[in-house]
């Protein structure tokens, strides 16, 4: 059983790729997965100097090892909380906008010439109890109304036309979501970044930012820059060097595997339609094909903060087959994990460190485990944000980037709540 990503198979990791690092730029990114990529390439293309500085190989973050599932992520509050929340107006914002998401991906990667193996055969996410399939046809209901977004219920009597698995009392369809190979999409967006002129700094970690009087000097393991302007795109990878985002951001591990080749048959008769499949579970499990339709990837919570690979393989096999029985014999050629980041309010946010003051340090991050298509159009906001063009508005500006008293960054409290929601999800709860 291998401990990479499967997506890198098609996609390697490129080792060899260091560069020299120049004195000074227009804006620094830091992080270079979706988030810091899309950045760097609205700046480019702007004619905006720009380096992005990437702690790992590139792809080393969650960007090359999610998987590859695409939706609105609508809130996990659903419509009647986000609205006690946020109030009517804001709330549908949200919602609307959000709707758009897979949509900008589909339109950005046609435009950007990137193949990355998008199809959209929509994703079934099915009810563990009767009670949570009544409460998805209720929210169905608002946010149809709120928001148009197109779906439909399947009840526990059409089921096997969605899913293999007898686990579940219908479901619910959502035409508009789909999948991608996030790796070929991260390569795609490597080569454009640096063909619209940016520079791109893998093994460079920053260690620290340094006011100046014209912006940053910006120190890292390879050496200082000058840069007039900052982007903090680190995400689940969020670290002490800006401690002020650290302990907004909730770091938790997610891990997938993925099964050795299996038959035609047996995964037609599992995923009929080959959508994108997830429950409603409160440890919520992600699965869907491999691009060329021959194994399951399949994902969920791993056991810990700390990466253990083969603790995550038992525990994901043992999800996987509570789902589909039917894969009890087959063997996992792939376990892998990474960081995916929380917020105390559910939410990803953007926007300019300093409460809007004029600090030159901007940031977009929080995706909450569903950044694929976020962290694409928070990128491309986020450039035109620096830039202080138009267009960089999003309802998320609004909200309120919240920390919690004593809260450092380290999420000592989670374990015990995974655990609590495990059990509840064990026994239907
Ligand atoms: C196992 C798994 C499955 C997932 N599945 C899905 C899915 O199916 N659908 C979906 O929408 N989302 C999914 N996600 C979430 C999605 O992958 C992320 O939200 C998204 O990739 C975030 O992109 P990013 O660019 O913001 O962060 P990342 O891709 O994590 O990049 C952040 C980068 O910052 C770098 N960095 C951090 N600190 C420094 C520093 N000091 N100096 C330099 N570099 C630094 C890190 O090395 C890292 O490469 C999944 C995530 C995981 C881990």
């Amino acid at each position: 059983m291998k401990t990479t990503s499967y997506w890198w198979e098609a996609a390697p990791r490129s080792q060899n790729n260091n560069i020299e690092l120049p004195p000074s730029v227009d804006v620094a990114v830091i992080g270079g997965g979706f988030t810091g990529l899309c950045t760097a390439l609205t700046l480019a293309k702007a004619g905006v100097s720009v380096i992005v500085l990437e702690a790992g190989v590139l792809g080393a973050g969650a960007s090359t090892l999610n998987g590859g599932m695409l939706g609105p992520s609508f809130h996990k509050l659903g419509l009647s909380g986000l609205k006690a929340k946020y109030g009517e107006q804001l709330a549908n914002n949200i919602l609307r906008e959000s709707l758009g998401f897979v949509d900008y991906l589909e339109d950005f990667l046609l435009s950007e010439n990137i193949d990355a193996d998008f199809s959209r055969n929509g994703r079934f996410r099915g009810a563990l109890k009767p009670s949570h399939y009544e409460l998805m046809a209720t929210e169905l209901d608002n946010l149809v109304k709120a928001t148009g977004v197109e779906a439909e219920m399947i009840p526990k009597t059409q089921q096997h036309l969605e899913t293999g698995s007898q686990l579940f009392h219908g479901g619910i369809v959502y035409h508009g979501d789909a999948g991608l190979h996030p790796a070929k999409y991260h390569d795609g967006l490597v080569k454009n970044v640096k063909q619209a002129g940016a520079l791109i700094a893998p093994n460079t970690r920053v260690d620290h930012l340094k006011k100046n009087t014209s912006g940053f000097e910006v120190q890292t393991s390879r050496g200082n820059i000058l840069a007039a302007k900052v982007a903090i795109c680190t995400n689940g990878y969020t670290e002490k060097v800006t401690q002020d985002l650290r302990r907004r951001i909730l770091p938790m591990r997610s891990a997938m595997i993925a099964t050795n080749p299996l038959s035609p048959q047996l995964i037609k008769a599992l995923m009929p339609k080959n959508r994108v499949y997830s429950d409603s579970r409160r440890i919520v499990a992600y699965y869907r094909t491999s691009s060329d339709g021959s194994r399951i990837l399949f994902g969920s919570r791993a056991t810990g903060l700390k990466d253990n690979p083969h603790a995550n393989a038992q525990l994901l096999k043992g999800f996987m087959t509570r789902i589909f029985p039917q894969l009890s014999s087959e063997s996992i050629s792939h376990v892998w994990s990474g960081l995916v980041a929380y917020t105390f309010d559910h939410a990803p946010h953007i926007g300019q460190f300093g409460g809007g003051k004029e600090d030159g340090v901007y940031y977009a991050m929080g995706y909450c485990g569903s950044g694929v298509a976020r962290s694409s159009y928070f990128g491309s906001k986020l450039g035109l944000k620096i830039l202080g063009k138009q267009k960089s508005e999003t309802a998320f500006d609004e909200l309120i980037f919240e920390t919690k008293p004593f809260y450092t960054g380290t999420p000592w409290f989670m374990p015990s709540i995974l655990s609590w929601h495990r059990l509840l999800d064990r026994f239907g709860f």
